[in-house]
């Protein structure tokens, strides 16, 4: 049993299908992007996310509308020094894709749907999940509804998961006191699949490529700024904006509709109770500056797919407690290495000391220069760590 029909339960649902396996997904939605709020993200997603994404069947059904990164600029405002990457340079064709948000969600539920297989309980929601004997079971806010029974429940209901509180494991929350403001534009000048990030001392500013020589924009601002920001008109938006950027696009222009989001860290203390494992935000959520959240949220669903696929496969129970520490284990070292890195970034360049200053004008130098360094950030930033870095590094090379 999935609770929570988000990128991230949608994915797992995809990923178990065909497994002979019996998966019902609760969401409290529809499976209708339609009555969703808006939503102008624009997500930046690793390799490692496109070959998931791939193996589903969903990123082809995306075609135009995933946008390959071919390059990464990082800069500093006010500082010297820029990093650039190349992905033709770094010896591949992308460093991954930028989707719409809105779009992902559509590609996902319409595979969802045409999947045979996974039974859909939606719109509803769950009220209380309780063992029962060798199962877990599952009420509904509908009293009329049936109660699920299951061998293992997957808790993807988001950052603020009422089933990781209701299954007794507590989380650290810790409030950036800013917002993203998302919207597309187009700039003067093509993006050439370049991925644009300037950090500034109220937040960073990411300009990302999408079809049609258009760009998702994020501007993390102050919370204080963002209703401000999200009621101007579009041309006094764009002065703004064009100022905390630059013009190294040229000027932007012809923006689409503004969406505000509160940024928060949230870390669950652990990632497994009794028949229960938490995947995506409801782990963990993270600061948007560095693009993890998703990536990390779709590593999960890899990790526990695999493991639920082969226990069904030799006839092992999906909610042994084995299994389930195991899957903990598997996750500890990426979340642990990504979550402080996001924080870290969104911590660090902001800060306005003079030490602060010079190191990230050294850091950025470095990222730019050193070999080594620059190979080990942008193999983590498509995703692939440890193992799997030590594999494509092995793949490149021969
Ligand atoms: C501004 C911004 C930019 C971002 N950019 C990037 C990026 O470039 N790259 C990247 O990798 N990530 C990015 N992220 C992060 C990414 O959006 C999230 O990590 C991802 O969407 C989390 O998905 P999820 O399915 O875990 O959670 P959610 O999307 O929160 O889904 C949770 C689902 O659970 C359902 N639900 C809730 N409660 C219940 C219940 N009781 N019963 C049943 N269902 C329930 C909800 O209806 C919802 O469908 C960004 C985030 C923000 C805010």
């Amino acid at each position: 049993m999935i609770a929570g029909g988000g990128l991230v339960g949608l994915s797992l649902a995809l990923a178990l299908s065909g497994a002979g396996l019996r998966v019902a997904l609760v969401d409290r939605l529809p499976l209708d992007d339609t009555v969703r709020g808006p939503d102008e993200r624009h997500l930046a997603l690793s390799e490692s996310s496109c070959r998931i994404l791939e193996s589903v069947g969903v990123l082809q059904a995306l075609g135009a509308d995933a946008e390959p990164i071919r390059g990464i600029h990082a800069s500093s405002a006010g500082e010297f020094g820029a990093a650039r990457w190349s992905a033709a340079d770094a010896g591949r064709p992308r460093f991954g894709v930028v989707v719409p948000a809105r779009r992902l969600l559509a590609a996902m539920q319409r595979a969802v749907r045409a999947c045979g297989d996974i039974e859909l309980r939606v719109p509803e929601s769950i009220t209380q999940a309780w063992i029962d004997d060798d199962a877990i079971k599952a009420r509904f806010e509908d009293a009329g509804a049936t109660p699920l029974r299951a061998r293992l429940l997957v808790i993807a209901d988001g950052a603020d998961s009422a089933l990781r509180t209701a299954a007794g494991i507590g989380a650290e929350y810790h409030d950036y006191g800013r917002h993203a403001i998302c919207c597309s534009l187009r700039p003067e000048r093509e993006h050439a699949g370049i991925g644009y990030e300037r950090f500034t001392r109220a937040g960073p500013v990411a300009l990302l490529p999408q079809a049609g020589g258009r760009c998702g924009a994020v501007w993390v601002v102050p919370a204080a700024d963002a209703a401000r920001l999200l009621a101007l008109a579009d041309h006094d938006y764009l002065a703004e904006l064009q100022d905390a950027f630059g013009y190294r696009l040229g000027r932007l222009r012809t923006p689409g509709p503004r969406v505000g989001y509160p940024l928060r860290r949230v870390l669950a203390e652990r990632l497994t109770a009794a028949r229960r494992v938490l995947v995506g935000n409801a782990a963990q959520a993270v600061h948007p500056v560095g693009a993890q959240g998703l990536n990390l949220g779709l590593r999960d669903v890899a990790a526990l797919a695999e493991r639920l696929r082969t226990a069904h496969a030799t006839g092992h129970d999906l909610g042994d407690e084995a299994l389930l520490q195991g899957y903990a284990a598997a996750r500890a070292a990426d979340r642990a290495a990504t979550t402080g890195f996001s924080h870290a970034l969104a911590i660090g360049t902001t800060l306005e000391s003079a030490p602060a200053r010079l190191l990230r004008t050294f850091a950025l130098l470095m990222a730019d220069r050193c070999e080594p360094l620059r190979e080990h950030l942008q193999l983590g930033g498509m995703g692939f760590r440890g193992a799997s870095a030590a594999w494509v590094r092995a793949g490149a090379h021969a």
